[in-house]
């Protein structure tokens, strides 16, 4: 089963983003394709389903119709956690954020549907449920049920989880990325996060239900089972069972680094168990990590090139990263210490993702540089902050990728040593986005600035003539970007040319 999958087939459960892959034409949803600002990609629509999004773009359709994934549920979840932190005014004090409970609206859920499963759906689910749990070695405390919805309902109740997850705080986060020119102008993803819950199709688990979601088979058409992707699902009520999954992924105050971190434990784990299953204990533990990071990178080839190109590369590489690095982070950790390792990272999750992409700083214990500007004099200008996060080393390696070949973009964000980044807004003015970031060494801010000043010359910012080789000015617009290297640390700056100047005046401080 898994040699005739031309792509990934990894179920992204988690997904915060409203990126791909999304099957959305499955379901004529009012507010499908025509109101994407991207456009979305459905990277396993079955070829005879092809709806909407399949006509219009000639999306291709020849993955494997098993290979369908996405979940959504949770995913909105994510949304909400990135953007729980950014939408809250912090506290004016410089050096640890302030704490923030943030607890997603409560809404009623529309009950779900009660109807039996077929005996064959019914006897999959038992043989997932035991060879789930022999596979990842811990016991169901209680049964986890499933339940099989009609695409309607299926969109619908992703829809809901969408909305009641999701919010302004998604927004904050949508306006601090596109300040800072991460993502394009225009970039909504609490509309896109909306959209892509209810067209999401597949599968799910759904923390929220404390069930397994599936999409039903459709009349002779129907997919056969994908006893991988259902198997992937439970791993995911097995972790929530014993691990409490929206505890680990809403933990406060929101940390993009962290999150993501979490979330390539919470998938790598999944794709772990899923993976052992499909190649046999023997054949998988004689792969180096080398090896499994190489094929579960090569997975993606094809969604890169097909459905990844549409969308921008920070989110294609994060939502990659939660599978590729997670599944060779956790299994870099199960070698060391075993299921107990395991079951570890969930009670002591890593704290950033240079932890994930390095498995021996999980086990150093190397801790992220914590990076604050001093909020107080931006405040004093009337300026409030909006949104703030670390990137990680993720986040730098995501946002060169755009413009640099691979190995150059991995080898400038490898010296990553903390950042924080900031969207300051005040009435009547443009925003204002400062990102601070360290390095291990001032060569690695070096290459870093020198990085990214190439991502700027790419994008179609003009340079400004002034020569100073520690500070070089980009013009885009009535934006005015200035990238300085201070010792150990860059500093990006992006907004109106006179905000700019006094945001790095307080930034150098
Ligand atoms: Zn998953």
């Amino acid at each position: 089963m898994e040699s005739k999958r031309r792509t990934i087939n990894a179920p992204s459960c988690f997904y915060p983003y409203p990126f791909p892959p999304y099957p959305f034409p499955l379901y004529p949803f009012p507010i499908a394709l025509e109101h994407f600002p991207f456009i979305p990609f459905p990277v396993s629509v079955p070829a005879s389903r092809g709806g909407i999004g399949a006509s219009k773009l000639r999306m291709r359709t020849r993955f494997n119709r098993r290979a369908i994934f996405i979940f959504v549920i949770v995913a909105a979840t994510g949304a909400a956690l990135f953007a729980a932190s950014c939408g809250n005014k912090r506290a004016s004090r410089k050096g640890i954020p302030a704490a923030v409970a943030v607890a997603p609206a409560k809404r009623e859920l529309t009950p779900l549907p009660v109807r039996p499963l077929s005996p064959a759906l019914e006897g999959l689910r038992q043989r997932v449920l035991a060879a789930v749990a022999a596979t990842r070695e811990l016991p169901w405390q209680h049964d986890a049920g499933m339940s099989e919805l009609s695409g309607w309902e299926y969109g619908t109740r992703t829809k809901e989880l969408a909305d009641t997850l999701a919010g302004d705080e998604l927004r904050a986060l949508s306006r601090l990325a596109v300040a800072g020119g991460l993502l394009p102008e225009g970039t909504d993803l609490a509309m896109l996060a909306a959209s892509f819950t209810a067209a999401s199709a597949g599968a799910a688990y759904s923390p929220l239900d404390k069930r397994v979601l599936i999409l039903a088979a459709q009349g002779a058409d129907a997919p056969a089972r994908d006893e991988s992707l259902i198997t992937h699902e439970y791993v995911h009520a097995l972790q929530d069972q014993h691990f409490d999954l929206l505890k680990l992924l809403a933990a406060r105050p929101y940390n993009f680094d962290r999150a993501e971190a979490a979330f390539a434990v919470v998938e790598g784990d999944a794709m772990n168990v899923q993976r052992r299953r499909e190649q046999t204990v023997a054949v998988w533990s004689r792969r180096t990590l080398e090896e499994i990071g190489r094929n579960e990178d090569a997975r993606f080839g094809d969604y890169r090139r097909e459905v990844g190109a549409f969308f921008p590369t920070l989110l294609t590489e994060t939502f990659i990263f939660r599978y590729r690095d997670g599944t060779r982070f956790v299994e870099a950790v199960r070698r060391k210490s075993g299921a107990g390792g395991v079951n570890e990272l969930f009670r002591r999750p890593p704290a950033s993702s240079e932890q994930i992409l390095h498995p021996e700083k999980y086990f150093a214990q190397e801790q992220p540089g914590e990076v604050a500007l001093d909020e107080r004099q931006f405040a004093a200008n009337d300026w409030t902050t909006a949104a703030t996060t670390p990137l990680g080393e993720l986040g730098v390696r995501g946002l060169l990728l755009k413009s640099l070949p691979a190995a150059d973009a991995t080898r400038a964000a490898a010296g990553w040593g903390g950042d924080r980044a900031y969207l300051f807004e005040r009435a009547r003015s443009a925003p204002l986005f400062v990102w601070k970031t360290r390095w291990d060494k001032p060569v690695d801010a070096a290459e870093f600035f020198r990085a990214y000043n190439a991502l700027c010359g790419k994008t179609g910012a003009r340079r400004d003539g002034a020569n100073d080789p520690a500070q070089l000015t980009w013009r885009d617009g009535a934006r005015v970007t200035f990238v300085r290297l201070d010792g150990d640390q860059v500093i990006v700056i992006r907004g109106a040319e006179a905000d700019a100047r006094g945001a790095l005046e307080f930034a150098l401080r």
